[in-house]
């Protein structure tokens, strides 16, 4: 199996085929191995258009919808951002790619150990990992120029409204648990936000003490 092509495949057809055009995450989501972050027995499906399971009933996301949130957050380049749901690490190499540092939260240890191990093989030094519920943000490496959350909230937790930078980007699914709106919000001062809706979208939830209560 010829990765590198069927990789060159996707990014032509799901990414500027759908209309991203940002640089940064097209180089982002052209170099990034997707194919090491599912087990093996998924790896030839790892190109196709679709979320795919990762084990502990996760996912890890659509290839469109982690270059459409990458896009989102509008990184120039050398940034510090926030992830919360690690899930895979997918998401968190292809944020590497672009930002300074990354910092991201999972809940789940068995999945925050693989990721890294992962991230370690491919060279995401610059990809910093933490095990506990992510609703909190990251308090200790805050502000944050951009932050998303790959998992579906039933609410803007205010520890993320208070940890991005006066400028920052905050992108989350925010909905019920069949369904969410990805939102966008940008923190134009100290108290002013500007919200707007991106697209429509379908996230595991978000489980936590600003979340939902447990998974079902
Ligand atoms: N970004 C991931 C996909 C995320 S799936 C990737 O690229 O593969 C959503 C992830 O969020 C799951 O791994 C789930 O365990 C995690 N999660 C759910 N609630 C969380 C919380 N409160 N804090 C941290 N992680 C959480």
């Amino acid at each position: 199996m010829d990765y590198a092509i069927s990789r060159r495949l996707m990014v032509e057809r799901q990414i500027k085929g759908k209309g991203l055009t940002d640089p940064l995450v097209i180089a982002a989501m052209m170099r990034v191995p997707r194919h090491l972050f599912v087990e093996e027995a998924l790896q030839s499906q790892a190109y196709g258009d679709s979320p795919l399971p990762i084990g502990e009933r996760q996912t890890i996301s659509q290839p469109y919808m982690v270059a459409a949130m990458t896009a989102a957050i509008e990184l120039k380049g050398g940034e510090k951002v926030l992830e919360i749901g690690t899930g895979s690490g997918y998401q968190a190499a292809i944020l590497s790619h672009i930002a300074g540092k990354v910092f991201t939260v999972e809940r789940k240890p068995a999945l925050a150990r693989r990721a890294r191990r992962i991230l370690d093989q491919i060279g995401g030094s610059n990809v910093n990992i933490k095990v506990t519920d992510g609703t909190y943000g990251w308090e200790e490496e805050q502000p944050f120029d951009g932050i998303l959350v790959t998992a579906g909230a039933p609410e803007v937790s205010k520890h993320y409204l208070k940890q991005l930078a006066i400028g920052g980007r905050l992108v989350i699914p925010v909905g019920t648990r069949g369904g969410q709106v990805l939102k966008r919000i940008i923190r134009r001062g100290e108290e002013r936000f500007e919200e707007e809706s991106l697209l429509e979208c379908h996230f595991v939830p978000l489980v936590g003490d600003h979340g939902w209560d447990q998974e079902r």
